[in-house]
């Protein structure tokens, strides 16, 4: 007999929901659960093959001090009093922590809450940063809030589906499976992949465009400037709902059609299949994912995207609308509760301080941040140079994924204190902590995650927690409790998620979009049945309006939508010394530093070692074939050693590395480090596809 166990996949934004069996031997199988609405049964790779991943190998098992067994008593007082006494010497900005999209909802709610609402600053940052944030300021731009508009059920529904930037088949596959399968259904369908590579995304293109890095502001203004010389504009939408198209049109316009076809790097008649599509599609859909997020001019790309559906009219209508779709499984969840560095909890903003105000009176505290904290790149800057002096990691590797891992790994060790909680023992960062404390993982812990359309899910625990790790939401309660403060006495995550429910209602009168209210008197009973759920999920109100925008009303203090010009000048990094442009990103089978997926051999069969994919016509100029070991070097001076794969799937002048392998599962790997701290203006986001490399065969 067996005991089953409904849950939510950890790993992308697509949150499959997922069945965990764990019969009497204790031997666990995982199969999709087809009652949840991300997936109807569906599981890709890495989902189905969780079971696989739940050894203990490596695990941290018990608080260590410098890497001695301590209680957590010791580990714990030694934590707040650090803190405590940090910012008595030195004030609140002189402490930070750096959290993760791994985080489960109620963890990164409490954390939120203890560094803006208690410790006083905004110094709490996301590896979500990362991945997202320029989606973030493109709708806050453009919305006037963090909204994602539509469902999964509108890639199904739309007669034109848009992927920019999105290799969707390898980092959305069961979205990918969903798509190619109305695809399937509805031979009438198109989709345009827009990527510099052809990923296997492309294989269901009817039209992929191999546009230049960075060229995406220039094709959308383009296409922009195409709608209105070809009356496919909705002058009416316009009206009634939204301000700045003449800015955003004159901006467009103000680069050349031959300007957009070098910019894009696209043939004129790509250019014009691509416009005429688009044009004359009724419902479209435009997918947007890193390739547009990671960039230092993402925030435009995001509203380039965004223009060309309020400038048709194409947004809250089924089938219809811009997507932003979250890496991580709980990206969402972690903007919900303000997780960014420049956010307040629920949707508020940091910046008004009426927002300030309200939430303070809430949490009841003693302070509130009074200006955005430092996000990641500049707080690893901040840890550097010795302004902050205690720091808490959470769930996250930044000496592997931050953009110049080098000076983060160098920065890490200069730290006078550093916390590590991370399910792994000896992870490149963990090995750098003065106080490491262990975390549970997935399927030993409880709460809540929401994906990339707005879906809250339960992730449920299955399994004990190992040795004596615990929960991250009870770490910093315990951290909390300890430095002084009230309000952090919760016994479990239910009521950590009632607070947060209740915080999202609270003098809401309808003009904040996030708003789950309805779940802020739920018992404990109900938190553990709880059903995925789409927000807005107001009291008193039915569950029905789960497409944003339907009603023409935007979030801006006068209800319209906000066209953005937006800028083509993109900059020009390659060199004759450095002339190839780097472009990282993920692999199908493995996640993020790959301290679960490495644990499947399956997953590790699919691609057994880290490579450097280049163009044939640029092997040949510098003397490699394939399967050469090559050394591809950045201006920072960092290098890695990986393998060539000589493949047309990607464009002349550019090469592709992943972003997994570390120096402990491949020599010289951390492709990272090769990243310079280069970031996008507004959303802080750095520009992790567009670095000038040199690459040598070795
Ligand atoms: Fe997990 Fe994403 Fe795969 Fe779904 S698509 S099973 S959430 S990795």
């Amino acid at each position: 007999m067996s005991i089953e166990t409904k849950t939510t996949c950890p790993y992308c934004g697509v949150g499959c929901g997922v069945i965990a069996s764990v019969d009497d031997a204790g031997k666990v199988a995982v199969r999709g659960d087809p009652a949840h609405p991300a997936n109807f049964g569906r599981l890709c790779s890495k989902g189905s093959a969780l079971a696989e991943t739940l050894d203990l190998d490596g695990r941290a098992l018990y608080p260590q001090v410098r890497g001695e067994r301590v209680t957590w008593d010791t580990a714990l007082d030694m934590v707040a009093h650090t803190f405590a006494q940090t910012i008595a010497t030195h004030g609140p900005d002189s402490v930070a922590f750096y959290v993760s999209g791994q985080l489960l909802t109620e963890d990164y709610y409490l954390a939120n809450k203890l560094m803006k609402g208690f410790i006083g600053s905004g110094n709490i940052d996301t590896n979500s940063r990362l991945c997202m944030s320029s989606s973030v300021a493109g709708h806050r731009r453009a919305f006037g809030s963090d909204t994602v508009p539509g469902l999964y059920e509108d890639l199904e529904l739309a007669d034109l589906v848009v992927l920019v930037g999105s290799n969707l088949a390898w980092c959305h596959p069961v979205l990918y499976q969903r798509l190619a399968a109305a695809k399937a259904e509805n031979p009438g369908m198109k989709v345009v992949v827009i990527d510099p590579r052809k990923t296997a995304t492309s294989d269901i293109a009817d039209l992929h465009l191999s546009v230049r890095p960075d060229g995406d502001v220039a094709l959308f203004n383009g296409l922009l400037t195409y709608l209105a010389d070809h009356g496919a504009i909705d002058r009416r939408f316009i009206a009634d709902h939204a301000n700045g198209f003449a800015e955003a049109l004159a901006a467009a316009r103000a680069t050349s059609r031959q300007e957009t076809l070098r910019l894009t790097g696209l043939a004129e008649e790509e250019l014009d299949a691509f416009c005429e599509v688009f044009a004359a599609s009724e419902k479209v859909v435009t997918c947007y994912s890193q390739g547009v997020n990671q960039s230092s001019i993402g925030t435009d790309k995001v509203n380039a995207i965004i223009n060309c559906h309020l400038a048709t009219g194409r947004i809250g209508r089924p089938g219809m609308g811009p997507f932003s779709l979250t890496g991580q499984p709980n990206a969402m969840g972690g903007r919900e509760v303000g997780g960014l560095a420049n956010m307040l909890a629920a949707h508020m903003s940091i910046e008004d301080a009426a927002d300030r105000d309200r939430v303070k009176r809430f949490w009841c505290s003693p302070t509130i941040a009074d200006r955005p904290g430092l996000k990641a790149v500049d707080m690893f800057r901040a840890v550097a140079t010795g302004q902050i002096k205690a720091l808490w990691i959470m769930s996250t590797n930044p000496v592997v994924s931050m953009p110049d891992a080098d000076a983060v790994r160098d920065a890490i060790a200069s730290c006078p204190f550093v916390v590590v909680s991370d399910i792994q023992e000896d992870t490149d960062t963990a090995r750098l902590a003065h106080v490491l404390l262990p975390a549970t993982g997935w399927g030993e812990k409880s709460g809540t995650v929401t994906n990339s359309e707005r879906r809250i899910s339960r992730q449920r625990a299955f399994l004990p927690g190992p040795g004596e790790a615990r929960p991250d939401w009870w770490q910093i309660a315990e951290v909390g409790r300890r430095m002084g403060f009230s309000c952090f006495d919760h016994a479990a995550p239910a009521s950590i998620f009632a607070e947060h429910a209740a915080l999202s209602a609270f003098e809401n009168d309808g003009r904040r979009d996030f708003d789950i209210g309805a779940c802020a008197e739920m018992s404990p009973a109900d938190y553990d049945c709880l059903q995925p759920f789409q927000w807005p999920r107001q009291k008193g109100r039915a569950m029905s309006e789960t497409r944003f925008f339907a009603d023409g009303r935007f979030y801006h203090p006068d209800g319209r939508a906000r066209f953005i010009a937006t800028s083509v000048a993109a900059p020009r990094r390659v060199s004759a010394d450095f002339p190839l442009i780097l472009n990282t990103g993920r692999v199908r089978d493995h996640w993020h530093t790959m301290t679960r997926t490495a644990k499947s051999a399956r997953l590790s069969a699919h691609l057994a070692e880290p490579f450097a994919e280049i163009h044939p016509d640029d092997a040949r100029s510098l003397g490699i074939q394939d399967a050469d070991l090559v050394r591809l070097e950045s201006a920072t001076g960092a290098h890695v050693i990986v393998r060539a794969l000589l493949t047309r799937r990607q464009g002349p002048g550019s090469v592709f590395v992943p972003m997994h392998w570390t120096d402990e599962t491949a020599a010289c790997a951390r492709v990272d480090a090769l990243v310079p701290g280069i970031t996008d203006p507004i959303s802080g986001q750095p520009a992790s596809k567009h670095v000038a490399v040199v690459a040598r065969r070795l």
